[in-house]
């Protein structure tokens, strides 16, 4: 029997080791699981080479608790270890400069443990007191007893051991008795260990009998020895790579295609990515990507090895060059882990390429719940951007897909304006724009669908790559003037029949701080519609920006919604209108625009007077006469607005036409909703 100090300069490292490493102290499992499963496979390597004669036998690692006894067992049969290996492996830690790096990396117990392989002693994490019995593979090696109660000193002596291999007996400190439980123990092993190469055996398989939960002689194994991304691509098919899918995530439903790593030259990956059926929320589907180390389970934050947008992917990376033990900023530094990123990005890219040339009609099925990723690739990455443009698709309202070139092929020339800008018509609400929709085909243009949650970014990409084209929403305009092929204005109003149709329109629209409305013309066919709501391109998109981002778009965000209410002056209605408002209001306002035009003649000649003279030349008589005549035009425009306002009070089919424009729009509710059934109903 021998007793001494464990190797460290800190003479303290237990404590120090239970309170920086107290966040992720149910790592311990992990690391003497991996460390049974290492001791295993490498006695199975020197069988293999006949370094080992003897026999194998059974080599699962089995965990077990004693709750009576209040421990935690780890039993291998794998190499064992002799009391010199004890001595060296265990006894002897290399600890330099222990407190810096504790201090350093406080927050990140991964590196701690990598850097100092203290696998084994995160042990006394949840320990008070760790056993080991040990019997070596080696012949005519004595079985030796390890143990230590947490201080630097421990016990070492001969033992005798019946099996090859080695058991950790942990007893478990006051403070972690969860560790005793089955069902915590349960869920960490799956965690960690579920597909490590070794069977590993936690208890025995339950059964239900006679209503009770009755346990079989059938050992309970709870990993998968063999995971897809250990296979050959050869030996898999798709059905498998569902399968394999459905053990990772097991309540989500197939994914749509899954791409399998292989790559041993520079560095070592393996891996199966799949992309997911996205429904909605991006952030609902991100951590799904497990990092491996040789089987072992690491960590579900991939931020730092895959391109941010990647990490919608669902799957597996396994790759023994990913450095665990550094912390998370130098990651993003490190070389090996710049190439993993660049070759997943390129395989990804790669992938899609393919399905989309050699079954364009199953990628064009898998678009809709596809595209999410391929945009969001393509806005954050440009080398993706250019692996993209060749397979990304538009899709036109009736659901036809076209490949980037292909759109421009089909409308280049069409959807060219006046300036020669070739206009790409979008609508986000097949219903909600159905008649823009319907004007927009009755001219022959073609319409893509961008209802997508990336769709508004999409369409700011495209105008900048895109040479001379426009991306416009069907409703921001009437469509001769999203598409204007020529420079005419064919609207013939007087200025005067103009102000009255404003001042009519303007009394009858509704005022809401949160919207605003500019009653415009247009001569349009007499068979269109009388009056409608279109919505500025540039201020649309700007307030959707700003409902994205926030920050300095917010501006945009509190301005109100600001739309044009436009009046087809070619339609008879609107003829009518103007005609109906002429034949009532022409005997009170014909002298009120004869005074108007009087005080405005006044005023014009007052003002040619003044032009080139400096403030204090102009005499303090005219500057009052100006005012004077500024405040009677004031209060003739109000008369006439007054005048034309209670003509529109007492004319319902204004009101009517306002409410048919909003209610094309959708933006007819509530209450205006139910006035506006009663009032068509009376019009009847
Ligand atoms: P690491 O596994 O990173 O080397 P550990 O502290 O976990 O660090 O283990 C130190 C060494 O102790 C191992 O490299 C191995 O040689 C030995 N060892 C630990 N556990 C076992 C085991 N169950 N069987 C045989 N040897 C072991």
């Amino acid at each position: 029997m021998s007793k001494g100090n464990i190797g460290v300069t800190s003479d303290n490292i237990f404590p120090v080791i239970k309170k920086f490493l107290y966040s992720d102290h149910e790592i311990f499992l992990r690391e003497l699981v991996s460390n049974a499963v290492d001791a295993t496979q490498k006695l199975k390597t020197l069988a293999s080479v006949g370094e080992y004669k003897g026999e194998l036998g059974d080599l699962t690692v089995r965990v077990s608790i004693n709750k009576k006894k209040g421990t935690l067992t780890i039993s291998d049969r794998g190499i064992g270890m002799t009391a010199d290996e004890i001595d060296k492996y265990i006894n002897q830690i290399a600890f330099s400069g222990a407190e810096e790096f504790l201090e350093k990396y406080k927050n990140d117990a991964q590196a701690i443990i990598g850097h100092f392989g203290l696998g084994f002693y995160s042990s006394f994490m949840v320990s008070k007191q760790v056993e080991i019995f040990t019997q070596s593979h080696k012949e005519e090696a004595q079985a030796q007893h390890w143990s230590c109660d947490g201080s630097p000193e421990f016990n070492l002596e001969d033992t005798i051991k019946a099996d090859r291999g080695t058991d950790i007996v942990l007893h478990i400190d006051d403070d972690n008795k969860d560790f005793l439980e089955e069902s915590k123990i349960q869920e960490l092993l799956t965690k960690y260990c579920k597909f490590l190469p070794i069977e590993i055996a936690f208890g025995k398989k339950k059964e239900w009998k006679d209503g009770k939960n009755e346990e079989t002689d059938q050992d309970n194994i709870i990993n998968n020895t063999n995971p897809a991304w250990t296979r050959k691509p050869a030996d898999l098919k798709d059905e498998d790579y569902d399968a394999f899918y459905r053990e990772l995530n097991p309540m989500s439903e197939d994914p749509l295609f899954h791409i399998h790593l292989n790559v041993d030259y520079p560095f070592n990956l393996t891996g199966i990515l799949y992309f997911p059926k996205i429904k909605n929320n991006i952030d609902m589907q991100r951590n799904k990507i497990q990092l491996y180390c040789n089987q072992v389970y690491v960590t579900d934050h991939v931020e730092n090895i895959v391109p941010e947008y990647l990490t919608l992917l669902h799957g597996v990376i396994d790759s023994p060059d990913i450095p665990l033990n550094v912390s998370r900023s130098y990651l993003q530094s490190d070389g090996n882990v710049k190439k993993i990123s660049n070759h997943i990005t390129k395989k990804v890219a790669d992938r899609l390429q393919e399905i989309f040339k050699t079954d364009r009609l199953q990628f064009e099925e898998k678009w809709d719940n596809l595209k999410i990723f391929i945009q969001y690739g393509m806005l954050s990455d440009e080398k993706f951007y250019e692996r993209g443009e060749k397979f990304a698709l538009l899709k036109n309202i009736d659901g036809k897909y076209f490949t980037f070139d292909e759109y421009k092929t089909l409308v280049g020339e069409n959807q060219k304006d006046k300036n020669g800008d070739v206009i790409y018509l979008y609508a986000n609400n097949a219903d909600e724009q159905f008649s823009y929709i319907q004007h927009a085909k009755d001219k022959g243009y073609d319409v893509l669908i961008m209802d997508g949650q990336l769709d508004v970014h999409v369409v700011s990409q495209l105008e900048q790559k895109f040479e001379k084209t426009r991306f416009v929403r069907v409703d921001s305009d009437v469509i001769d003037k999203i598409i204007q092929k020529d420079d005419d204005n064919k609207v013939t109003l007087t200025n005067d029949q103009r102000d009255a149709l404003i001042s009519v329109f303007e009394s009858q629209v509704p005022a809401t701080e949160k919207t605003n409305f500019i009653i415009t013309f247009e001569h349009l066919a007499p068979t269109a519609n009388p009056v409608f709501v279109t919505q500025n391109e540039f201020m649309r998109r700007m307030k959707e920006m700003s409902a994205l981002q926030g920050g300095m778009m917010s501006f945009y965000g509190e301005m109100p919604d600001s739309y044009n209410f436009v009046v087809n002056t070619a339609h008879p209605v609107i003829e009518k209108l103007l005609a109906d408002e002429e034949a009532a209001c022409e005997q009170e306002i014909t002298p009120i625009l004869d005074e108007l035009a009087i005080a405005e003649s006044k005023k014009t000649a007052l003002k040619e007077n003044h032009k080139g003279k400096k403030e204090e030349e102009i005499p303090a008589v005219e500057k009052a006469q100006v005012e004077e005549l500024e405040k009677q035009i004031q209060e003739l425009t109000d008369t006439k607005k007054t005048i034309l306002k209670s003509f529109a009070d007492k004319n319902k089919q204004v009101r009517q036409l306002i409410d048919l424009a909003l209610l094309a729009n959708n933006m007819l509710k509530g209450e205006a909703l139910a006035n506006f059934v009663k009032r068509s109903v009376e019009l009847l």
